[in-house]
């Protein structure tokens, strides 16, 4: 046997009995599912030694902070893969920083696979499409407002167990069609729209403390929900909402009633989240968390 086939045996045997002090030295990663689609999630967790103070994740050169685990020395966190991230496989890196300014990394492959989203042509009259400068400044202000929300962090998950449906009623528009409105490449459906009767209460998908209760041009009277950890759900076309900005909500508290304020064709319920500023499938993280309880 060689030397180098006897170390491995003999770290394999040591291993087991936890008193390996070069197992207990690294920075450990794990994540969910392997392979993650576009508008996807992503739920991390990095463990390492005693010291570590803070552990942060980059994914294609931006930071995303882990916040601390339920477990002692686990920080977990979500990873939201935004929609238009373009399928190929990505170095997730892991960066803790321990006592003595230690610094501890870790990296690992990320697989993004493509989604072949639908494209939705539709004719309109110009009048619908073509917004006057002052309902165009109205709406570039609102866009930037909602943007600097969703890059908000707070360290605490809020959160906990699985995320449920708003409304019950089916999807009627999936998360990423595309649409191209009298011949021109619009903005995609970054949420999804879920049937529902005019009227229906809208619940929290999890708990979380409301960021802001507004009526919005195009997403009519709405909610958006903090959910910690930089997750935020948001609740369009309400007919009325219920709830106050910086109100704390539990999991299937009413925000409001279904409606068709703003820019929507009858009464049904979007619903979109957003993982730190990533635009991804509310479908995604039901599906992530179904398996959790609270
Ligand atoms: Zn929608």
């Amino acid at each position: 046997m060689t030397r180098f086939r006897l170390f491995f045996l003999i770290t394999f045997l040591l291993i087991p009995a936890g008193r390996n002090s070069y197992a207990e030295d690294v920075l450990r990663v794990e994540y969910l599912p392997k392979a993650v689609k576009q508008g996807g999630v992503c739920f991390i967790r990095g463990s390492g030694p005693a010291s570590i103070t803070s552990i942060y994740g980059e994914f294609r050169g931006t930071r995303f902070p882990l916040a601390m685990g339920a477990q002692n020395r686990t920080y977990e966190g979500l990873l939201g893969i935004d929609l238009n991230t373009e399928p190929a496989i990505y170095k997730l890196k892991l960066v803790a920083e321990g006592g003595n300014r230690r610094v501890y990394t870790s990296a690992l492959l990320l697989k993004v696979e493509k989604v072949n989203f639908k494209t939705q042509t539709l004719s309109l009259p110009s009048s619908m499409v073509d917004l006057d400068p002052q309902t165009l400044e109205r709406v570039d202000r609102e866009e930037k407002r909602l943007k600097a929300l969703f890059r908000g962090y707070r360290d605490e998950r809020l959160w906990s167990g699985a995320f449920v449906r708003p409304v019950s009623g089916e999807l009627t528009t999936a998360f990423g069609l595309r649409r191209v409105i009298n011949g021109q490449p619009k903005s995609p459906h970054t949420g999804v729209d879920l049937k529902a009767e005019e009227g229906t209460p809208v619940l929290a998908c999890n708990s979380g403390v409301v960021a802001l209760v507004d009526q919005l041009f195009f997403s009519g009277k709405s909610v958006v929900l903090d959910h910690g950890w930089g997750t935020y759900s948001m609740y369009f076309h309400l007919s009325e909402t219920l709830v106050n900005e910086a109100e704390k909500v539990r999991t299937g508290v009413i925000l409001g009633r279904v409606g068709s304020t703003g820019r929507s064709s009858g009464p049904h319920l979007h619903w979109g989240i957003r993982i730190s500023g990533a635009r991804v499938d509310p479908l995604a993280l039901l599906r992530l968390t179904e398996h959790l309880r609270e």
